[in-house]
C-alpha cells in the first residue's frame, strides 16, 4: 500500500481547504519540544503563527532517554496545546506513545506523531491504523528505508491511508551531530512511495545553528514539510533547548525559505 506500484500519484493529506500536506506548499510545523506551561506554549504559538507556520507541535508524552528527565505534562499539556492552537488558528500535532492513549490524544490533536523510538511499536501502529486522524511516522533511530516503509504499511494495512513520513536523522558513526540527517531520503522515499515526506532538522542535527541550513537543504530537495523546534527561551527549555530556535530566528528562517519554495 505504501508503494508507487500500488498508487503512482502523490498522496495529499488535507487538514483544511488551504492546508494540504503533500500539496504545492511546504507545510511548517513548529513549537517547543515539550509543552511546559500555559505561558510558554501560548507565547510560542503566537510567535510561530506570526512567522507563518500552520501547525503547532509540542509533546505532552515525552520519550526521554532517562526516566528521571521531564516526561511531559500528560493530558494537562494536551489541553494547553489545544487551547494555544485554537487561539492562534493553528492545527495541532503531538506524539502518542502508547496504544492505550490513542483515544485521549485524539481528542486534542489533528495529527498523531509516532516518535522514532516507537517506529516499530507494531501494536501502536495497528491501533493508529483504526484512527480517523492522519499519522506522522518518524523514522527509527537506525531504520532502513524498507523498515521505515514497512512500519507505514502497518498503519495503512489496518485502513488508515493518511500517513506522513518524517526523516529525523539516523544514528551513524558520526557523533559530532546528534544524528545524521539523511536528506537523500526525500527523493528516495518519493521514488519508492506516494506518501508525503517531512524533514525534522531539529532532531536531525541537535544544534540550533545547523537547523536553518538543514531546513533550506530539505526544501530545495523537495520536502513536503518541516517540523522545527521553537522555544521562547531555549536556555531554559526542559528538553532540547540546544536545538531550539528563538522566535526571531525562526521568523527569519521562514523568510529565507520563501526564496526557495512557497511555505505555509
Ligand atoms: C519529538 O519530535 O519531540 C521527538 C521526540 O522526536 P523523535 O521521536 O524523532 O526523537
Ligand atoms: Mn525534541
Amino acid at each position: 500500500l505504501v508503494g508507487r506500484t500500488f498508487k503512482d500519484t502523490a498522496t495529499e493529506i488535507k487538514l483544511s481547504d488551504d492546508l494540504i500536506i503533500g500539496g504545492k506548499k511546504v507545510v511548517i510545523m513548529a513549537g517547543p519540544c515539550s509543552i511546559e506551561g500555559e505561558e510558554q506554549i501560548m507565547e510560542t504559538a503566537r510567535a510561530v503563527k506570526k512567522a507563518g507556520a500552520s501547525i503547532l507541535r509540542g509533546g505532552a508524552f515525552k520519550p526521554r532517554t532517562s526516566p528521571y528527565s521531564f516526561q511531559g505534562l500528560g493530558e494537562e499539556g494536551l489541553k494547553l496545546l489545544k487551547k494555544a492552537a485554537d487561539e492562534t488558528c493553528l492545527k495541532v500535532i503531538t506524539e502518542v506513545m502508547d496504544p492505550r492513549d490513542v483515544e485521549l490524544v485524539g481528542r486534542y490533536t489533528d495529527i498523531f506523531q509516532v516518535g522514532a523510538r516507537n517506529m516499530q511499536n507494531f501494536y501502536l501502529l495497528k491501533e493508529l491504523g483504526h484512527a480517523e486522524l492522519p499519522v506522522m511516522l518518524k523514522r527509527g533511530l537506525s531504520a532502513s528505508y524498507n523498515e521505515f516503509l514497512m512500519a507505514a504499511e502497518y498503519i495503512m494495512s489496518e485502513g488508515n491511508y493518511n500517513v506522513i513520513l518524517c526523516e529525523r536523522g539516523i544514528r551513524t558513526f558520526e557523533d559530532y551531530t546528534r544524528n545524521t540527517l539523511d536528506l537523500v531520503s526525500i527523493p528516495v522515499l518519493k521514488n519508492l512511495s506516494h506518501l508525503p515526506v517531512v524533514i525534522d532538522p531539529s532532531h536531525g542535527t541537535g544544534d540550533w545553528r545547523l537547523v536553518g541550513p538543514a531546513a533550506k537543504g530539505a526544501v530545495a530537495m523537495g520536502a513536503d514539510g518541516l517540523t522545527i523546534e521553537v522555544h521562547p527561551e531555549p536556555a531554559k527549555a526542559l528538553s532540547d533547548g540546544q536545538q531550539s530556535l528563538k522566535p526571531a530566528k525562526f521568523e527569519s528562517l521562514l523568510e529565507e525559505l520563501e526564496g526557495i519554495a512557497e511555505v505555509s
